[in-house]
């Protein structure tokens, strides 16, 4: 039985507003784009659910340009009241949630329940960047000159692009263009070529807001593929930001030519996250971690869990364990309640799920549990655990599917020095009921990722914090805490109300 009938996934899409074919172009208002009609399919069937018609070269430079001009206006609006126009926003999507939620099932494969995770993310990030609509803060300082007041303030900093992934294809899109509309910015949207259902569907919630408002157009998008979109947007001046979310063959690229005009990105690219467990866990409370963390998405987070160091002492009982808890995964339609797993995205990642699977075992990888493809339609593969050996380099990779690596070490120096042994960064935990372990796995010495936890797993960050991680994860920082910074233009003020000339550093250059 599915919840998901022909009928209900139609009402659904027609009350976000998608139609059997639609346009990929919004730069204030819908237009008819130039490019090609490309289907989305459903992982979970291969089958379309509706049409997106992509921008073509001309129709980039159009919604390049409105967004350009956007700008002028939004920058003058008090950030309180931009703020007012996000929180109709988070209105909006907490009234599409439902709807929302299954176009993000639909179209990625996540199940029913990370689907509506996803909207609520960005009903969060709204609720978030409403109240930092007050909170722009600058420091005041005292300045070694008499009579002289000193202080910083943020400016808006200009048109943001926004590239994104296709497995987060609309809260990802809400870290930035809610914090850069209450910074001031508007933003150009270059969802994933994978997702573009969502992305309209969002910027259709987006349009009824802006109207309702009578706002410039500061929510627009460009459907489009990395040589019509990705590119120019990157080498656009017009934009100082490019913040940029996939992986990390897509970040290199990006980030040389953001860099070559000298402007700025935020970079959030791939992970390859590690759990240590250590003596004296808590093997319950692992356990669930792990599963959700390596085999939640169908292993498609960029924090997933892709690698396990067990302590010797407790290696073979969790591996025992994670066998029979893998068994026990059920693998199906993403939109039946109680489906744990849902497809990859593509027959590509099939392929790369295969491929990894024949390296690791070259390496010397053992299969725990899984291995296999599901002989089905859509793109299903078995959740995987492989026992590998220290320094496989396959293990230094990131793989964009549910095979977990477990490791055995002896002492907690030796765990941390492989857990930080890839070229990635991004998340990171630590299962111990321990506290001297707990401790110097988040000090210096310890985990080297921009995410660290304890008796947490690798992935389902809060808004609250910013996220982001080191290495060849990008180094960027998202959603909460002070990541709007990124999105403003700092200047640093200095005002003498005396009637001298005093010059800092005491120097003297008198006439
Ligand atoms: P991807 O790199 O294939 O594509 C991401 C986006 O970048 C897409 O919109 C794509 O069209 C665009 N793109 C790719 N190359 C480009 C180029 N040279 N110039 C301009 N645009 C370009 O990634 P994906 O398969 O959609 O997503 C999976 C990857 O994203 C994984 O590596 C995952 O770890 C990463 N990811 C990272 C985070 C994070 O916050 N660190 C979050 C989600 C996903």
């Amino acid at each position: 039985m599915t919840v998901t009938s022909p009928s209900s996934i139609s009402s659904a899409l027609a009350r976000l507003g998608l139609a059997e074919e639609n346009s990929g172009a919004f730069a204030g208002a819908w237009f008819e784009p130039s490019g090609k009609v490309v289907h989305s399919l459903n992982p979970a069937t291969g089958e379309p659910i509706a049409a997106v018609h992509e921008v073509g070269r001309e129709d980039y430079e159009r919604v390049a340009q409105a967004t350009a001009e956007a700008f002028d206006a939004w920058k003058r609006w008090p950030a309180p009241r931009r703020g007012e126009v996000v929180r109709q926003l988070g209105e909006g999507l907490r009234r599409h949630k439902e709807d929302l939620g299954l176009l993000v099932t639909l179209e990625v494969g996540k199940i029913r329940s990370e689907g509506l995770g996803e909207v609520q993310e960005m009903i969060d990030m709204a609720d978030f960047a409403v109240g930092l609509s007050r909170q722009l803060y600058g420091l005041s300082m005292h300045s070694e000159r008499p009579l002289h007041r000193m202080y910083e303030q943020w400016h808006p900093l200009g048109p943001v692009g926004v590239i994104t992934a296709f497995n987060f294809p609309v809260a990802v899109w809400a870290w930035n263009a809610m914090i850069a509309a209450v910074c001031g910015d508007p933003t150009l949207w270059k969802p994933s070529e994978q997702a573009p259902l969502c992305a309209v569907a969002v910027t259709k919630i987006a349009e009824q807001v802006l109207r309702a408002n009578d706002a410039p157009p500061i929510f627009n998008l460009a459907i489009g593929d990395r040589h019509t979109v990705g590119a120019p947007l990157s080498a656009d001046r017009r934009f100082p930001l490019i913040s940029a979310t996939g992986s990390t063959t897509m970040g290199r690229s990006i980030g040389k030519v953001v860099a070559d005009r000298l402007g700025r990105t935020i970079l959030e690219l791939g992970g390859n996250n590690g759990i240590l467990v250590t003596e004296g866990a808590d093997l319950d409370l692992a356990l669930r971690a792990v599963l959700f963390a390596a085999v939640g998405t169908a292993g498609q987070r960029c924090t997933s869990t892709r690698r396990l160091l067990l302590h010797r002492s407790i290696a073979s009982d969790m591996k025992q364990r994670l066998v029979k808890a893998y068994s026990s995964i059920r693998i199906g339609d993403p939109a039946e309640p109680s489906t744990l797993m849902g497809p990859l995205i593509h027959a590509r990642a099939v392929e790369d799920y295969r491929k990894a699977l024949e390296v690791a075992r070259q390496q010397g990888g053992r299969i725990l549990y899984g291995g296999n493809v599901l002989d089905r339609p859509g793109f299903f593969v078995e959740p995987t655990l492989v026992e590998a050996v220290p320094h496989m380099p396959i293990t230094c990779e990131e793989t964009f599917a549910p095979i977990l690596y477990v490791f055995e070490y002896e002492t907690l120096d030796e765990a941390i020095a492989l857990h930080n042994s890839v070229p990635q960064g991004l998340s990171s935990a630590i299962f111990t009921l321990d506290m001297r372990a707990a401790e110097r796995f988040l000090s210096v010495d310890g985990s080297d990722c921009g995410i660290a936890n304890v008796n947490i797993g690798t992935s389902g960050a809060e808004i609250g914090g910013a996220f982001g991680g080191e290495k060849e994860t990008g180094g960027g920082r998202e959603a909460g805490s002070d990541s709007w910074k990124a999105y403003m233009r700092r200047q640093t003020c200095t005002i003498n109300y005396g009637t001298d000339l005093p010059l800092a550093q005491g120097v003297h250059f008198d006439v």
